[in-house]
């Protein structure tokens, strides 16, 4: 049995004082959660969130890692300096990033390759978006992304986690129904069973307009081991109900 995953994506929000009211309340309020749960923060928070999670269950995540080393990339963070503030999770291939910031299938795998390396967990997102849905391509889009990954890291899959995220229900309010996120989660899973054998192990996190609502319905699917939170990771009572809703 996969332990639950809830990891909050603040993406590009969050201030120092925010952040402190947000992590305390949520510190305070996973005492007794069944799950991992993990933020993915901005880079420049790191410092503070290793701080603010002294002593407490909480993971901490960022939201993007280099695929480099090391070197002249400028505006880069390696896997090693997110390391050096505990981090244990990085996003990659966020759909966003795709989007606005041009990545790559070999890219995203490259950054996992370089997560791994460094003992991070990569939460590798793949997803379609609507125009892909309709014309009766997700299965086909999110194989290729997956198989990138797959590719690259041989062996190392089975420490990876994926996080399957529709575009079209990523801040939208428009969440994938738990039949439509199964059905997509066991390809996902058929596809890792067919490069590992220890793909019974590998979470499978949903993502997109995923609330204290709707949680607990697609938590209840059995390939959906967990989420990527988005808006709902922003307020503490919202996020510790998705976090009482996986056990
Ligand atoms: P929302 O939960 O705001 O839809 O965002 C989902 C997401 O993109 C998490 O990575």
């Amino acid at each position: 049995d996969r332990k639950k995953l809830i990891a909050g994506n603040w993406k590009m929000n969050g201030s120092i004082a925010s952040n402190d009211a947000l992590v305390r309340a949520v510190v305070a309020g996973m005492k007794d959660a069944a799950c991992t749960v993990a933020v993915c923060v901005p880079a420049p928070y790191l410092a503070q969130l290793q701080l603010l999670r002294h002593g407490s269950q909480l993971e901490l995540g960022s939201q993007d890692v280099s695929p480099h080393e090391q070197g002249a990339y400028t505006g880069e963070v390696s896997a090693a300096m997110l390391k050096e503030f505990g981090v244990r999770y990085a996003i990659v291939g966020h759909s966003e990033r795709r989007q606005y910031h041009g990545e790559g299938d070999q890219q995203v795998a490259d950054k996992a390759k370089a997560a791994l390396a460094h003992g991070i967990t990569p939460i590798v997102c793949v997803g379609e978006t609507l125009a892909e849905r309709e014309a009766g391509r997700t299965e086909e889009v999110v194989k290729r992304q997956l198989a990138a990954v797959i590719h690259t890291n041989g062996h190392c899959i089975s420490e990876i986690v994926v996080a399957y995220e529709p575009v079209w229900a990523i801040g939208t309010g428009k969440t994938a129904s738990p039949e439509q996120a199964q059905q997509v989660h066991a390809v996902l899973r058929a596809q890792l069973k067919a490069a590992t054998g220890k793909a019974d192990r590998i979470a499978i996190l949903y993502g997109g307009s995923m609330n204290a609502g709707n949680a607990a319905t697609l938590l209840a699917q059995p390939d959906v081991d967990g989420g990527l939170i988005g808006g709902a990771s922003l307020k503490a009572p919202d996020f510790l109900q998705i976090i009482a809703a996986a056990r």
